[in-house]
């Protein structure tokens, strides 16, 4: 059986970036850059003021000095005329340091009448000049290809004069269920019927990593029904179905997916939640066949379809990250296969704690909900109250 490692690595060998598009400034925010950004401005474009106060020579500021005041510039206007020895300007913030001044006194330091002002001490040379280019040269390289686009970068680019940006496209993901048990929302479960959880959870975790979902609904567990969706995902850029993995009679995804005319590349990680996962290659487009129990499924997620959907993205992390915590409780995994545990993270007095979020049974949703990461366990192994543990952070630290 493969390790998680090596089956995420056969994925993502297997995945192609996605092209790109450009899109405007306000709706950038979370795309994902596509090119290097080159400053094609100074910012600032020319030294300025950082008070309001008066621009003078560094020179002529003596402790008691006192200066005729030759004229005003505001922010938005430029100065009418230099600044000459023994001369200050009325300045504002933001407003254009006028020729022959090299720094500004701020209005609280003067006194000021009659069209002079004396100075209270000494200015230093630049003292209160935002410098030209002192925030960004032209000709930088600014941001890299792969940056999410945060508010700081969105400014960063709209102080640089860009109203569009270059970026990779979002990956259109169709979700497909399979099962005879399973009645869609919007319909009452009947006798036998068991609610479709995997549909919305997983829709909401391509979300999650950049995506656009495509709901193909629920298949029942027939070759041809599963067959007819799987080509429907032709229109999308790559498929996650869920159950009908496993071994049973009625597991019939992996053949569905052959006969749609999928190259299948690997089946069964040595891991749980999980264990029956497959992978393959429907044309260009990834495919996977993620197991059925809800649990399962979204851990599944997480580890294998994640990381492609942020490379197919132009992502360059794909990985969440780790950290480590204190367990609060003993930790328990049973069994050969390395555990995902869900836990929940307290801050304390020694530091981060982790307390699993309850029954940790792969059908049981609720140990998904408020988990902040998952716990790696090895196999055969239990981690002892106050031991540390590695965690991959599912949401930001509490
Ligand atoms: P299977 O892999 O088809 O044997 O499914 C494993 C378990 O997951 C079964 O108990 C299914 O009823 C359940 N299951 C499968 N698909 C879904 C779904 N879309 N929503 C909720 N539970 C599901
Ligand atoms: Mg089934």
């Amino acid at each position: 059986m493969l390790t998680v490692e090596q089956a995420l690595e056969a994925i993502l060998s297997r995945i192609p970036r996605l092209g790109t598009e450009r899109v405007d400034i306000p709706g950038a925010l979370g795309r994902v850059l596509a090119e290097p950004i080159v400053a094609r401005r100074e910012i600032p474009p020319w030294p300025n003021s950082s008070m309001d106060g008066y621009a003078v020579r560094a020179e002529d500021t003596r402790r008691g000095a006192a200066l005729a005041v030759v004229g005003r510039v505001e922010a938005g206007a430029v100065p009418a005329r230099g600044v000459g020895p023994g001369e200050a300007m009325r300045i504002f913030t933001g407003a254009p340091l006028p020729p022959g001044a090299d720094a500004v006194v701020p209005q609280e330091d003067v006194e000021s009448g009659d069209g002079r002002i004396a100075l209270r001490g000494p200015a230093e040379p630049s003292a209160y000049v935002r410098q030209r280019g002192e925030d960004v040269q032209a000709g930088a390289r600014v941001l890299e290809p792969g940056t999410v686009l945060t508010a700081a970068e969105i400014g960063l680019l709209a102080t640089l004069g860009h109203g569009q940006v270059p970026v990779h496209r979002r990956p259109r993901v169709a979700i497909l269920s399979t099962g005879n048990e399973l009645a869609d929302l919007g319909t009452e479960p009947e006798p036998g019927q068991i609610p479709n959880t995997n549909t919305y959870s997983l829709m909401a975790q391509v979300l999650e990593a950049g995506g656009d979902a495509v709901n193909l609904g629920v298949a029942r567990d027939r070759l041809d029904a599963i067959e007819d969706r799987v080509r429907a995902a032709r229109g999308a850029d790559a498929l996650v179905s869920s159950a009908g993995v496993s071994v049973g009679e009625l597991d019939l995804v992996r053949e569905a997916l052959a006969r749609a005319g999928a190259e299948l590349h690997l089946w069964q990680v040595a891991m749980r939640p999980g264990k029956p996962i497959t992978f393959g290659s429907l044309g260009p487009r990834p495919v996977w066949g993620l197991p059925g129990n809800p649990v399962s499924a979204m851990v599944t997620f997480e580890l294998f379809v994640r990381p492609a959907l942020l490379k197919m993205g132009g992502r360059r992390r794909l990985t969440r990250p780790s950290i480590r915590a204190r367990a609060m409780e003993t930790v328990p995994n049973p069994g050969s296969r390395r555990g995902y545990l869900r836990v929940r993270l307290e801050a304390t007095a020694q530091g981060l704690g982790a307390r699993l979020t309850g029954e940790q049974g792969s059908a049981i949703l609720r140990s998904m909900v408020s988990a902040d990461g998952l716990a790696v366990v090895p196999p055969d192994t239990v981690i002892p109250m106050g031991a540390e543990l590695e965690i991959i952070l599912l949401r930001d630290l509490p």
